[in-house]
């Protein structure tokens, strides 16, 4: 069994999206553009109401899906097709844009803590135009395993531990773990050999991976491998990372806004289709 290693470190940059919602941006910047099958690591945390409460007016989306997994808050989306939901602290949400949608995300809340995370998977060229589906999974809904004394893991998606993750029907495999470790806590989590993975630390100090540190607030970028060893040591504060893996597609990319397809003509297309409605 070979173990990953971290192959890259990067830090995520200020910025803002939407119409003026404070993030950081952890993958889709310059410093690392994509880790295919992932697009976009967006961070957003913060309780100070301005730093959120424009939130995401109507925008549109086609040819991947976005995964908001939500720590602290209470965020709610509607789109054009007539769904609607609400996600609160705990919640995740994987939404497969597919040929499009066109939706809002806004935060329902006034004041106190909004914070976690939207992640953006690729979709196949042959999934790119699939029909839009959406699996809203309620806090409750997401196992936890305790494998190892000190360790929770909340299994978003995949299988590990003896449990599974609720989200299903996603064709790049994905794997996504919220994993708490209390000091001296330690893990070792298996991984599809060949699944892109990482990890990235956002509370705590630092987390080992096998024999390196990541800070916190790093993304590491993690080698080919059969498990990643994780562990906090006996005098460093619990700390508590995301762990997402999956299958790369090896396909051409063309990228433009929230618009993601394999060639300059689709985006064209997918922005002739916007503008004339027929999202
Ligand atoms: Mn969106």
């Amino acid at each position: 069994m070979s173990s990953r290693t971290i192959t890259r470190r990067v830090r995520g940059i200020p910025t803002s999206d939407g119409a003026g919602v404070k993030l950081t941006r952890v993958i889709g910047q310059p410093r690392l553009d994509s880790l295919d099958p992932f697009l976009l690591l967006d961070e957003f945390g913060s309780d100070a109401a301005n730093d959120y409460i424009a939130g995401f007016p109507d925008h549109p989306h086609r040819g991947f899906e976005t995964v908001t997994y939500m720590l602290d808050g209470r965020m709610r989306h509607r789109d054009n097709h007539g769904n609607s939901g609400l996600l609160e602290s705990g919640s995740v949400q994987w939404m497969t844009a597919g040929r499009g949608i066109v939706h809002s995300e806004m935060p329902e809340q006034e004041h106190g803590l909004m914070r976690g995370f939207q992640l953006w998977v690729n979709l196949a060229a042959k999934d790119k135009m699939s029909q839009p589906r959406y699996q809203d999974i309620a806090p409750e809904k997401i196992p936890a395993a305790e494998p190892a004394p000190g360790v929770h893991v909340r299994v978003v998606a995949g299988e590990q531990f003896g449990v599974t993750g609720p989200v299903n029907g996603i064709a790049i495999e994905p794997v996504y773990l919220d994993i708490a470790l209390q000091p001296g806590a330690k893990l070792s989590v298996p991984l599809p050999n060949d699944h892109s993975a990482f990890a990235y630390v956002f509370e705590g100090d630092s987390v080992h991976v096998g024999a390196e540190v990541l800070g916190l607030r790093e993304l590491g970028v993690l080698s080919h491998g059969d498990l990643v060893e994780l562990a906090v040591p006996a005098d460093a504060r619990a700390a508590r990372v995301l762990l997402v893996a999956g299958r790369p597609l090896n396909e051409p990319v063309a990228r433009y806004g929230p618009f993601v397809m394999n060639t300059p003509e689709q985006i064209v297309q997918a922005m002739r289709d916007y503008q004339s409605g027929n999202f």
